[in-house]
């Protein structure tokens, strides 16, 4: 009887998963073990709206197991020892994972080869399971990695996707091995009060129901902060309940523009990630260093707190700074806006930025945030680093009508029209109707004026 462990990491599904697929076909019986890993929660990820989500698909994998025969084993603590500790329980030779791009995730690779190359045992580390495509890859001549995403993007749509792998019919898990419970969601008070349900079953029936209708509008609508048209996928693909591979493949089989527009964002997800994978700093330093004195002290501290809690003054940043407070989550017109409000208007720091979205994003991931927020910043890979989002036009552009503002900003939903992008022009007598909601807290002439000197651009 032979016995191979899986170790679940950021791909907690039983579709299109070719480390528990390679485990299967090379032995009788299958570990299935998640570790919660001590290291990720003392960095500060262990953020209530994503420990929730993970609960979730960690619920789900070990019901979805169960209906094979099998289980999950969870178990918690330094994930080096409680992988090696489990897979001596139950005698494997083999442990199978899926690759991973952060510079903890390759250090932690690393120590786990060693310990189980010690104990007689073999890592087997699989590409494409978190990524469409291994990062490192697509690659230019010169560099181990594309800076820029547009050239990225010509060669990442020449290289061929694997084909999913379908879901095991019957994984057989030997007795012996301990596991802790399966957590659950924890305090409902610490979360935000709109966060979806997650899991595999939840994502694949958002995947089917957004393939059969959504994706075909997406090319046109994506950037409609109140149309709300985009996938929502994030969160799955984030936990892994989704492979990005199988994504790929199903909305190049529905076709049309909407279809290509789409999975150019899901290059966009890979590129963050090879970008991540060659310069693992880039999760707290500066890609490209613009020499930036960012604003501290207690002016600072106190614009971040208005951005914070949605009370700017500008509607459209406040909009989107209360659905993340909300929903765990923000469109991405919002996360672009706001970004660049609070790097270049406010010129604070993109690592407080991206702080406070980690607390809050049910997605928030190292690659996805922390160079997202770089390319906002302009410290990143934009290749137009002191562009500068003025927050009324984007409001005109992209809430056209004002529904996005009206919505999250009931202070402001007796105004009509995009009237209430702009309250501070409303006459002294109406504007006190609105006194709840406060002044802007800085003028965009200034802040634009301030980025510019900063920058060396006036
Ligand atoms: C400041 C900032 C911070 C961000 N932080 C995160 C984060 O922590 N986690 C995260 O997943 N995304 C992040 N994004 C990217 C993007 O905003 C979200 O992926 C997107 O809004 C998720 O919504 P959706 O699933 O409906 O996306 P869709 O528009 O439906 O796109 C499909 C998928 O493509 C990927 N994707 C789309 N845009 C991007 C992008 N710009 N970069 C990388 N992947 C992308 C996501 O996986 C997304 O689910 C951030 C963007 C900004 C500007």
């Amino acid at each position: 009887m032979t016995t191979s462990v899986v170790l679940f990491t950021r791909d907690l599904r039983l579709h299109d998963h070719p480390p528990l697929r390679a485990a299967l076909d090379g032995s009788d019986t299958v570990v299935p073990v998640f570790v919660r890993d001590r290291a990720v929660d003392a960095a500060g990820f262990a953020a209530p709206n994503r420990l929730a989500l993970l609960a979730d698909c960690l619920r789900d994998l070990d019901a979805g197991l169960r209906e094979r025969g099998g289980r999950l084993i969870v178990r918690s603590g330094d994930l080096v020892e409680e992988v090696c500790a489990a897979a001596g329980e139950a005698d494997a030779h083999d442990v199978h994972m899926a690759a991973d791009v952060s510079g903890h995730a390759h250090r932690r690779e690393e120590r786990l080869r060693s310990a189980l190359e010690a104990r007689g045992r073999r890592l087997h580390v699989h590409d494409a399971v978190t990524t469409v495509l291994a990062p490192g890859s697509v690659t230019p001549a010169a560099s181990d990695h594309f800076a820029v995403f547009t050239p990225y993007f010509r060669r990442w749509g020449e290289h061929s996707v694997r084909e999913p792998l379908a879901a095991p019919r019957r994984v057989r898990v030997p007795g012996g091995v301990g596991s802790e419970p399966v957590p659950d969601r924890g305090d409902p008070a610490a979360l935000s009060p709109g966060l979806p349900a997650g899991g595999e079953r939840e994502a694949r029936k958002r995947m089917a129901a957004w393939l059969r209708t959504g994706v075909f509008g997406y090319a046109d609508r994506h950037d409609d902060l109140s149309g709300d048209a985009t996938s929502r996928l994030s969160p799955d693909l984030h936990f892994g309940a989704l492979s990005p591979v199988e994504l790929v493949h199903r909305a190049r089989r529905a076709g049309g523009e909407g279809a290509e527009a789409f999975v150019r964002q899901l290059a966009w997800r890979d590129f963050h990630h090879q970008v991540l994978a060659a310069r693992p700093h880039a999760s707290a330093a500066d890609y490209r260093t613009r020499h930036d004195r960012w604003r501290t002290g207690a002016a600072a501290e106190a614009d971040t707190a208005a951005w914070k809690d949605g009370r700017t003054g500008y509607p459209i940043v406040d909009a989107a700074m209360r659905q993340l407070r909300h929903e765990g989550w923000m469109h991405n017109r919002g996360r672009l806006l706001v970004a660049s409000f609070l790097t270049k208007t406010l010129y604070v720091d993109w690592r407080v930025g991206a702080r406070h979205f980690l607390e809050l994003l049910v997605d928030g991931d190292v690659a996805n945030n922390q160079l997202n927020w770089q390319w906002a910043a302009g410290t990143g890979t934009d290749t137009r680093p002191h562009r500068v989002l003025n927050p009324t036009t984007q409001a005109r552009r992209f809430d056209p009508e004002g529904t996005y503002v009206r919505r999250w900003v009931p202070e402001l939903a007796g105004l009509e029209g995009r009237a209430v992008h702009e309250p501070w022009r409303l006459p002294k007598a109406e504007r006190s109707a609105y006194a709840a909601y406060p002044d802007p807290i800085v003028d965009l002439a200034e802040g634009l004026d301030r980025f510019k000197r900063a920058r060396g651009r006036d």
